[in-house]
């Protein structure tokens, strides 16, 4: 039996205008109502985040950022704040997606930063770790998923971390339509709240949701989700249409 509660998760990364996100939103909303064993997030664009929330108020999918500046306000350009997401209706927050870490030069230590500005403002951060296909194949999976727990981590307690959500997304599993394979993911996640349980405590790591990132599919999610220590997905080019989402969603 199930204890920790499925969270399936949708990054919709820089697709949509506002009106393109509304529509899409609104109809996750209808095809999800019925969706009551599980918690659902879509994270679209700062720009569509307010119009969005507007939309699916009321209902069982919460909203989610993208990333976040660790400031609260000030001479900032270009960055938003973890109260600007409250504010804009933001439950939960994706810090340190591959994307961002490969791209935007973001390293564990703005993770760490980013994790704790999310937790003051009571968002829920879900924090993206995850080896490259390089460093999977020079077996040294354990060891950097292990470096960017440890330091994304560092100086919380296991009370600051009561919400927290990890999701382990292969940088080689991205968009790439190749998945870990259920059991190479399990051994990850099992790897991982193993940690969780060394570094902080049992209870931590028995509560703390950890979700596979990857190509998830509506034909993989089952059996991904079929595994004992995969507690949901994040879901990159497959949230994107409301129809395929939703099938996922009902795993
Ligand atoms: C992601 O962006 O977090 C992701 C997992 O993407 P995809 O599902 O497209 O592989």
């Amino acid at each position: 039996m199930r204890t920790r509660r499925p969270l399936i998760a949708g990054n919709w990364k820089m697709f949509k205008t506002c009106a393109e996100a509304v529509e899409a939103a609104s109809r996750l909303v209808d095809l999800s109502s019925d969706a009551n064993h599980t918690d659902i997030m879509i994270a679209p664009t700062f720009t569509s985040l307010a119009l969005v929330s507007e939309k699916i108020a009321g209902s069982n999918v919460g909203l989610g950022a993208q990333n976040l500046f660790w400031e609260s306000q000030g001479a900032f350009t270009g960055e938003i704040s973890a109260q600007m997401l409250v504010s804009a209706g933001c439950r939960y927050v994706i810090i340190g997606h591959s994307e961002r870490r490969q791209l935007f030069g973001e390293t564990d230590e703005s993770v760490n930063k980013k994790i704790n500005a999310a937790i003051q403002s009571e968002l829920i951060p879900v924090m993206c770790i995850g080896e490259t296909e390089s460093q999977r194949d020079a077996d040294k999976t354990f060891s950097v998923l292990d470096k960017q727990v440890q330091m994304g981590l560092e100086g919380f307690s296991s009370g600051d971390l009561g919400s927290l959500v990890i999701a382990y997304e292969p940088v080689w599993a991205i968009g790439t339509g190749k998945t870990a394979t259920s059991n190479q993911a399990q051994e990850v996640h099992r790897f991982l709240r193993s940690l969780i349980e060394k570094k902080f405590d049992k209870n931590l790591a028995e509560s703390i949701r950890i979700l596979y990132g990857g190509s998830v599919k509506p034909g993989n999610v089952a059996e991904l989700m079929s595994m004992p220590d995969i507690d949901g997905a994040l879901v990159g080019g497959a949230s994107l249409d409301p129809e395929v989402f939703s099938k996922i969603i009902h795993f």
